[in-house]
């Protein structure tokens, strides 16, 4: 497996040292609002990446922190008059509940931030013992950069003459400037505290994850990865802070995913193309079609987020799915047809291919698209033989090891968020005939399509037309054929 490494500057081979798992970190969410498309493109990256590492026979070791303090959240906290861990808490459950719609396995670790406190303290204190931490006359701490000559290695920006003493007491800064950073923020009146040793307050961003990922995974790891606007100041400070305190290597493999435009401008609610999965799902997009999407453009690539390309990619499901199903059905006569034999065995190279060269998940895509073109079109013609099966079904389990698109719980995922938004006041937001299609249960339109049949044996047409538009209304297609009634959502 080579992965581009920001660090390097090149594609690099990605490999564990030292431990028989890849250890790898991710920066988590900031849990004080839902998550949108674009922090979900990249956690389905992490997770592509993390599903094929594993598909190749490497365990993973796999840490995610949750930013659960951060000036945000205590803003927000305040606003809604409750405690932050009352505030944060809502928003990690839905940040998970999200993850799991979307297929994305949770890591072996998650760290969060309020629970690691004593590490963030140490870790300053370390950093403080020689003089690279110190304490400005307000009480809050700083991390010397001068003291890091390195710095600025991971987002390639040159700070020579870097101002000694200049600080910077946000999370987030200009992005050319290299100041001095908060490792401690004293204590504010009416603000969250911790009483440490360190005097009265609460972590700065950046330490969160150097604590976290160092505790969990060792001081030197195997791959970092985030979005890229991660990499200045956060990451680039991850790394002046570690490597300070311990003189080794903080991590070794730095990924990050390229941002996700919508319909070709930066998302924002100001804007109002902004969208979290919530959104969509209500809107009637499917968790499927959504994750398909924002994993098939690889990950180095900008990603344009359109509702064009998410009916593509619906459709795109549903043609996988089928086919999955036309080959479980079977059916084919005994034999092999060498040709697409030959096909199979390419799909099969193509993909691991693929996805071996810095995880190309649009050339892994292509690749299962033409053996089901190819596979589709034997069938067809008739020419499709049983032992070609076999092997196709195992390059589709190879394809969904990775993808995970073939099994629906989208009918599942979608009355989930129907659930949440009557919860919360906010089933408005709803597509109208999304919620009446949902409102009926599968074992309701079985009943309907069953009297149906019944009623057209009868020679009663008009019940029997009757039934069909009123499932039609409710967006329920009914589909006769040899074997029967079918029907489908639509
Ligand atoms: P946050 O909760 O804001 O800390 O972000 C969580 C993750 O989502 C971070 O790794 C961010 O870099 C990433 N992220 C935020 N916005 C986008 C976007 N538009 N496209 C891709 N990744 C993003
Ligand atoms: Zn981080």
């Amino acid at each position: 497996m080579e992965l581009f490494n920001t660090l390097g500057g090149k594609i690099e081979p990605l490999t564990p040292v030292g431990a028989p798992a890849l250890r790898m970190y991710c920066c988590g969410p900031t849990v004080y609002d839902y998550g949108h498309i674009g922090n979900f493109r990249t956690f389905l990256h992490v997770d592509v990446l993390r599903r094929f590492m594993r598909q190749q026979g490497m365990a993973i070791d796999y840490v995610m922190n949750v930013t659960d303090v951060d000036d945000k959240i205590i803003r927000n906290a305040a606003a809604a008059g409750v405690p932050i861990g009352e505030y944060t808490a809502k928003y990690e459950r839905a940040f998970f509940e999200d993850s799991d719609a979307l297929g994305i396995e949770r890591p072996e670790e998650i760290a969060r931030a309020t629970s690691c406190i004593p590490d963030m303290v140490a870790l300053i204190q370390k950093l403080a013992a020689k003089d690279i931490a110190y304490q400005a006359e307000d009480g809050s701490w700083y991390f010397r950069i001068h003291r890091f000559p390195e710095y600025g290695k991971l987002s390639k920006k040159d700070f020579e003459g870097i101002e000694d003493g200049a600080r910077v007491d946000v999370d987030e800064y200009e992005k050319d400037a290299a100041r001095d950073f908060a490792l401690w923020k004293a204590v504010k009146p009416g603000e969250q505290s911790w009483d440490t040793e360190l005097g009265a307050g609460r972590p700065g961003w950046h330490i969160e994850c150097s604590a976290m990922a160092m505790k969990f995974l060792g001081e030197t790891f195997d791959l970092h990865a985030g979005g890229e606007d991660l990499m200045f100041p956060h990451h680039e400070n991850e790394i002046a802070q570690s490597e300070s305190a311990t003189g080794h290597t903080f991590a070794r493999h730095w990924m990050h995913v390229r941002f996700l435009l919508v319909e070709g401008r930066k998302m924002s609610k100001s804007e109002g193309n902004f969208y979290t999965l919530r959104d969509l799902l209500l809107k009637g997009h499917r968790a499927s079609a959504i994750r398909f999407l924002l994993i098939s453009v690889p990950y180095r690539n900008q990603m344009n987020f359109t509702f064009e390309s998410l009916t593509e990619s619906t459709n795109a499901v549903e043609r996988l799915r089928t086919f999955h199903q036309r080959m479980l059905k079977g059916g084919f006569p005994e034999g092999l047809n060498p040709e697409i034999a030959a096909a199979t065995a390419t799909a099969s190279a193509d993909f691991t291919a693929a996805l071996a060269n810095d995880l190309n998940t649009a050339e892994a895509r292509a690749a299962i698209f033409d053996l089901v073109r190819a596979a589709n079109s034997a069938a067809d013609a008739g020419t499709l033989r049983a032992d070609n099966v076999a092997e196709i079904l195992k390059v589709m389990a190879l394809f969904d090891g990775v993808f995970a698109v073939l099994e629906d719980n989208d009918t599942i995922v979608t009355r989930a968020a129907i659930a949440w938004a009557e919860a919360e006041g906010r089933i408005g937001e709803a597509d109208a005939s999304l919620v009446a299609t949902l409102a009926l249960s599968d074992e309701a339109i079985d009943a309907l399509v069953a009297e149906r049949t019944q009623a057209k044996k009868t020679r009663n047409f008009a019940r029997a037309d009757a039934i069909r538009n009123e499932l039609l209304a409710k967006g329920i297609l009914l589909e006769d054929s040899k074997d029967g009634v079918r029907w489908k959502r639509k």
